[in-house]
């Protein structure tokens, strides 16, 4: 274990240049204080959970010092916002202070978010709020804790300084880890400013650091493509079985890692609804959460025209066509394991999509219903669910088949079904009313319920013990909450 002055820095992308990124000092904030840190991120670059409690921790993550051996930079990129291509986008607000080797020896990108103008700021001030930083900070540890790939979130720092929103609010920092932090639209940013040069040294160096093995490979572009077609298909697998609309996928929030990436007004669903849009300012519902599937792929094709210098159009376009095919492997696998499900069928698909039609009718609880399925044997796990459906004889149909469909597969004890339908199900989930009354606290000073909740999510397949009202349903207040946009 380390101390926060023991960190050994390698700054790849910053020694990429001036092309790719800018050099920019974090912008302090004043009466900087720690609101929360992850020791699980901690760990990632071998710091000692200790360290979060010393002054240097809160003074480095609010932009009051720096490592000499960091390289704070603002990167440049574009993209497409809801559809349109945006030329100049960039860190208009955070910055990759460097790239930390760990005592593996992965590489780990620390970017403080908040820490200022920088020449990308365009029309913003360059700070996050709090409230945005905190709804980053837990999203991002608990869809790690999911198993969904996610950037990370090592702490989140509160301030006096103020910044204006709808109203005044005060800044805050988070400080995100991931091992890259390019986007699709880096590679867009230099395809349409016809630099050719800066985004050939951009695939090279996103092939060497993240996907070695496809250099062995006869076009090792098209490898990686191809690669990065699988990582965002499985990504999406993820958030479609487990409930989570990101609201805002444009291309510059779509991680070259297929990480889930930039967290603004999203939702874990409370009940199923497949039409559900997280964003309000989103009026199209272009990133509706059903609609994350064709966009996934949408974004993926502007991915490819950035690579077409590299890459036959053909060859592209065969990579493409692997998207849906692997998605649905995916999905269909994690709805498996939800249901309890040991072996696979080719009508499993239609299983699933009868329950979550029943489900949407009904305005099930979408993270509940599959933990109370595990909870007791089958035929009385349905018994105890059907008084939430309106269409009982239709859930009775379903439940029936389920039961036909059990019987087919290898006979389990019940305490072994449950231990595995537990390990699939999560008991406890980011729901909106519980980010808000976190949020709420902090926003007073008081981080014990952050921490707490945080503390819940990182474990949230277990049942802990005084836990329970982080287990239910919103209250009535708490089901329809608007979650501004501005951050
Ligand atoms: P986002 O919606 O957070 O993905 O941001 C889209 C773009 O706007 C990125 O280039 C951000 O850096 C930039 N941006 C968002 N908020 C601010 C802000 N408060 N100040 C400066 N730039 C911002
Ligand atoms: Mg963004």
């Amino acid at each position: 274990m380390k101390s926060l002055d023991e960190l050994t820095f390698d700054n790849r992308f910053a020694r990429l240049g001036d092309a790719f990124s800018t050099e920019v000092l974090p912008d302090p904030v004043d009466a900087p204080r720690l609101v929360v840190a992850s020791e699980a991120a901690m760990a990632l670059l071998d710091l000692a959970p200790s360290e979060a409690a010393t002054p240097l921790f809160a003074d480095v993550f609010s932009g009051h010092k720096l490592w000499d051996h960091a390289a704070p930079r603002a990167m440049v990129y574009s993209g497409h916002q809801f559809g349109s291509y945006n030329p100049r986008l960039g860190d208009g607000r955070g910055l990759l202070l460097g790239e930390v080797v760990n005592d593996a020896g992965e590489h780990w990108d620390l970017h403080l978010k908040g820490a200022g103008l920088t020449p990308y700021s365009r029309m913003g001030d360059g700070r996050a709020v709090l409230r945005s930083s905190i709804r980053e900070f837990l999203a991002s540890e608990a869809l790690h804790a999911l198993g969904i790939p996610t950037t990370r979130a090592l702490c989140v720092t509160a301030s006096d300084t103020p910044v204006w929103r709808e109203k005044q609010e005060r800044a805050a920092m988070l400080l995100r880890l991931a091992p890259s932090h390019v986007r699709f639209g880096h590679f867009e940013y230099f395809y349409y400013t016809r630099q050719h040069e800066q985004l050939s040294a951009l695939a090279d160096h996103v092939l060497a650091a993240h996907f070695a093995p496809c250099l062995e490979q006869n076009n090792p572009h098209q490898a990686m493509f191809t690669a990065v077609v699988e990582r965002t298909a499985e990504l999406v697998a993820g958030w479609q079985a487990y409930g989570f609309n990101h609201g805002v996928m444009n291309t510059d929030n779509m991680s070259i890692l297929g990480l889930t990436f930039d967290f603004g007004p999203y939702a874990f669903l409370d009940d199923f609804d497949a039409h559900f849009i997280c964003n309000h300012s989103d009026s199209t519902g272009r990133y509706s959460f059903s609609n994350q599937v064709p966009i996934a792929h949408w974004n993926l094709s502007a991915l490819a025209q950035a690579l077409s210098p590299f890459v036959e159009v053909d060859a592209l376009r065969a990579a493409l066509e692997l998207f849906l095919p692997i998605y649905q492997a995916k999905y269909h696998d994690l709805m498996r394991k939800r249901l309890g499900l040991s072996t696979a069928e080719s009508d499993d698909p239609e299983l699933f999509g009868r329950l979550l039609q029943l489900m949407q009718n009904s305005a099930v609880d979408y993270t509940l219903f599959f933990r109370r399925l595990g909870e007791l044997p089958a035929e009385q796990a349905l018994h105890a669910l059907r008084d939430d459906f309106i269409d009982r004889p239709g859930f009775d149909q379903w439940g029936a088949a389920l039961l036909a469909r059990l019987a087919r597969q290898p006979n389990e004890t019940q305490p072994a079904r449950q231990a595995r339908m537990q390990a699939a199900n999560p008991l406890y989930i980011l729901r909106n009313y519980l980010a808000q009354t976190a949020i709420e606290a902090a926003e007073q000073g008081d981080y014990t319920e952050v921490r707490r909740l945080h503390a819940v999510l990182t474990r949230p397949f277990e049942e802990q013990s005084g836990m329970q009202h982080y287990a239910q349903r919103p209250p009535d207040w708490g089901k329809h909450l608007e979650i501004s946009c501005s951050s």
